[in-house]
């Protein structure tokens, strides 16, 4: 089989609040740049990639020109195409930024492909760990809700059978530790001490505030906190992680797999956390799972779930699934969720199939 074609489009979606419908901004778009490999067997693989903001015209056109390189490659030799893509880049353009936001694209396509060529569902050919996982609601109880409108979301999730959700510290403004301490415990009480209730504070905060803070509401027990502070700063992670009870995710914002091994000797992280794109795709992601587990790590996904469950599916320590619907919208069907848990779907590959209606929609270039 050999790669013989592809299409890259960009897209702007709504970034609307689907779970609870608490959108914090109304009309705001995100940026995405959707790829289609086509092959001569007919057999074609889509994949998904962003966070280029005001570069994403950059990152369709680094997607095109990668998705150049693999014309006449065999799809099923992922390793070969991918060494072929740091190749032609004269081996200098990665690991960070946007060659490998790029090459993820790429990597998932390919797997897609290979997916629907042994006619197995992704999540089985990565290992098959086990059909249904955990999954927690991502993306509605933000920190720029007022306690009230936390409280209204978060019962609205629980009502719709979530067990597991996340929120957010690290307040807008001058908020107080106090203040901080207050929003979780609010959303606490909304949703009772058997919800498991994870909080991210997106690297808002410096090591010893993250100690101060996480000391104060170690009681309120949360299943983890995520990414307190500057997210390359290992040996400030490690002090937070140490001394804290309440386990330490983080990993979203990294680039490749070499930082994850830097996190795992300095004990940065109790959980590492996953990002596909900042990864390189489906084949750099397990081999991080894969480092974590031989440390007795847990990892977890970031975004994207109707591709993210499968990796979380496939590997023995994938903890749970971050449940943030920004392209679910983009899909004909996606994963369901039954009893608080994903259903892994049967149908080769991702066993996605884009939405063209959708896609015309949301289309910009
Ligand atoms: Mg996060």
């Amino acid at each position: 089989m050999k790669i013989t074609g592809f299409e890259a489009q960009t897209l702007a979606i709504p970034e609307d609040d689907p779970l609870a419908d608490m959108p914090e901004e109304a009309g705001r778009k995100r940026p995405v740049v959707t790829l289609r490999l086509r092959t001569d067997a007919g057999l074609e693989g889509i994949a998904v990639t962003f966070y280029g903001g005001a570069m994403t015209r950059s990152l369709r056109t680094a997607v095109e020109e990668l998705a150049e390189l693999t014309i006449g490659m065999d799809p099923l030799r992922i390793e070969q195409v991918n060494a072929r893509l740091m190749a032609g880049t004269g081996d200098s353009c990665g690991p960070g930024g946007i060659f490998t936001l790029a090459a993820s694209a790429i990597d998932i396509a390919l797997w897609d492909i290979k997916g629907k060529a042994l006619e197995q569902p992704l999540w089985k050919l990565l290992g098959g760990h086990r059909q249904r996982v955990p999954t927690y609601a991502s993306g509605s109880l933000r920190r720029g809700l007022t306690d009230d409108q936390a409280q209204r979301a978060a019962a609205t999730l629980v009502r719709k059978g979530f067990r597991e959700m996340k929120t957010q510290m690290a307040l807008p403004g001058t908020p107080t530790p106090a203040d901080e301490v207050r929003r979780v415990r609010v959303v606490r009480e909304a949703i009772g001490p058997d919800i498991k209730l994870m909080c991210d504070i997106n690297q808002r905060w410096r090591p010893e505030q993250a100690i101060d803070i996480g000391r104060r509401v170690e009681e309120v027990g949360l299943f983890w906190l995520e990414d307190v502070t500057t997210a390359d700063d290992y040996q400030g992670l490690a002090r937070v992680t140490a001394a804290l009870s309440t386990p330490i995710a983080g990993g979203e914002y990294v680039y490749g797999i070499a930082p994850f091994a830097q996190m795992i000797r300095h004990h940065s992280v109790d959980i590492p956390m996953i990002d596909i794109c900042r990864a390189g795709g489906v084949t750099p992601w397990m081999k991080i799972a894969g480092m974590a587990e031989a440390f007795n790590l847990p990892v977890v996904s970031h975004v994207m779930p109707e591709i993210l469950c499968h990796l979380i599916a496939a590997c023995p320590n994938g903890l749970t699934v971050e449940y943030m619907p920004w392209m679910l919208c983009l899909y004909e069907e996606t994963p369901a969720i039954e009893d608080g848990m994903l259903v892994l779907p049967d149908k080769p590959g991702l066993g996605l199939r884009f939405d063209e209606k959708a896609l015309a929609a949301f289309r910009v270039g």
